[in-house]
């Protein structure tokens, strides 16, 4: 149903996307505070557990559509990736 609406759909490993912080790419079990609430370790990044898992996946997606191959090494979000979205 999905790959009937969707004009693209790709799939990617949502291992460790809850764990990671979508603004610097720690990855450490110590930054998921509680099931709703995710707290950086490192830099202190805060927001929605969901919210930032759902940043890590769109991130590793993007790196997919983009050829970056199927690392999924953390690095996060930044501005060149948003400006290659809305090219
Ligand atoms: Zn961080």
């Amino acid at each position: 149903m999905l790959a009937y609406k969707a004009p693209r759909l790709v799939t990617v490993d949502p291992a460790h996307t809850s764990r990671t912080c979508a603004a610097c790419g720690r990855a450490d079990a110590a930054s998921r505070r509680s099931r709703a609430s995710f707290e950086c370790v490192a830099c202190g990044h805060a927001d929605h557990a969901d919210l930032n898992a759902a940043r890590n996946i769109r991130r590793r997606g993007l790196a997919l559509l983009h050829g970056e191959g199927r690392s999924h090494s953390a690095t996060p979000a930044n501005r060149e990736t948003d400006r290659r979205l809305a090219a």
